[in-house]
């Protein structure tokens, strides 16, 4: 098995446009070609930042964009104060009990306790921009208030890229899947299944080139993936940058007053759009008027939302620079950046 001692370094050949990559193994300097390169190292996208066209696409994600989270599972040292804690919540051994927005529109506390209340597993989330507690410093603050919750089994904690797929993934030679492609669901961080998803649209994408890295094959991979899953994917970056905007008092107030109906929490917890965002203002009329500070922000994203499924039916269908450039630019006009 070749397992070089260092991270092979990749860049498109000159000659051939192949990529090819060097890297060592037992001290020696090898020499790799391949047809294509998948690079699916997460955030860091490795080999997404030696490429020009796909690093200027898509720049490091920080701050505002970033989720830190923390997941852990936990032993249950009382389970009469688990009982306690489920009693006071109104909620039963299996149920999770979450606190919306505890620091930050785009914040979440939660605690589920196992049905057998033998263990209990723990999540935590912020925006990782200095301004607000990170996933760790929240949960720690869950097990000092909970001391019922007793030594960590297993878990972990990391950074999430929020902000939505750019219009360029791909590239000649390469592709990027999961974190490294923003594949991931915005409204909450969850980026398994979009990943997983990309892997299987880029597997069927080259099904139908015999050469795996021509820009016909790479094109078709970033074409696929953002017909079908860019409305869920960008409309989902829209409420996830209103949250932020809202704050934790503007969430109180959008769960307080209804408009933040079953629907649109069904939509998000199944990662798929239901109606066009926009008719879920149809019929909310006196809401609306009542709550004119969160209408401000829960508009103009619904519009968005909608404006969303549009653009991404229309992303250009085969390899055209200038294409490209105007689509990405009306994306970014309707979306918001
Ligand atoms: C605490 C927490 C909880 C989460 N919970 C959920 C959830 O419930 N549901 C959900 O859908 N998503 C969740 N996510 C997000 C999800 O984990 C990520 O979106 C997903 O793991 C991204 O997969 P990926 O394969 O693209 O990247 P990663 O999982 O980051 O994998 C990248 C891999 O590449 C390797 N790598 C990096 N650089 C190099 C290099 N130079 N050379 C070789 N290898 C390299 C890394 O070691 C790593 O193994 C959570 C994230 C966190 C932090």
């Amino acid at each position: 098995m070749f397992a070089p001692d260092s991270t092979p370094q990749w860049k498109p050949s000159r000659r051939t446009g192949a990529f090819a990559g060097c890297a060592t193994w037992h001290g020696e300097v090898v020499d790799i070609a391949a047809d294509l390169v998948v690079d699916a190292s997460g955030r860091a996208g490795v080999v997404r930042d030696a490429v020009p066209a796909l690093a200027a696409a898509a720049p490091p994600v920080e701050g505002a964009d970033l989720c830190s989270a923390q997941q852990l599972v936990l032993d249950v040292d009382d389970s009469d104060g688990a009982r306690a804690f489920l009693a006071e919540h109104g909620a039963r051994p299996g149920d999770i009990v979450s606190w919306m927005a505890p620091d930050g529109g785009f914040s979440i506390q939660s605690i589920h306790v196992a049905a057998n209340l033998d263990e209990a597993s723990l999540l935590t989330g912020s925006i990782a921009d200095g301004r607000h507690r990170s996933g760790s410093e929240l949960m720690a603050d869950l097990r000092r208030r909970h001391p019922w919750l007793g030594a960590q089994r297993f878990g972990g904690g990391g950074t999430i890229p929020l902000r939505r797929t750019p219009a360029r993934f791909a590239a000649p030679g390469v592709a990027l899947v999961g974190d490294a492609a923003c594949h991931v669901m915005a409204a909450h961080g969850s980026g398994i299944g979009f990943g997983l998803i990309a892997g299987r649209v880029l597997a069927d994408a080259l099904a139908h080139h015999d050469d795996p890295g021509s820009a016909e094959a790479t094109w078709r991979y970033q074409r696929s993936f953002l017909r079908e899953f860019g409305p869920t994917i960008g409309s989902f970056d829209v409420f996830r940058r209103m949250s932020v905007g809202l704050g934790t008092a503007g969430i109180e107030q959008l769960m307080a007053s209804g408009l933040f109906d079953e629907e649109m929490a069904a939509s998000g917890l199944e990662q798929r759009l239901v109606d066009p965002p926009i008719s879920h203002l149809v019929g909310k009329v006196a809401q609306l008027a009542r709550h004119r500070a969160i209408t401000r922000r829960l508009a103009p994203a619904l519009v968005r939302g909608t404006a969303a499924r549009a653009i991404y039916r229309v992303y250009p269908r085969r390899p055209n620079e200038a294409a490209l450039r105007r689509w990405a630019r009306a994306e970014r006009v309707l979306l918001g950046a």
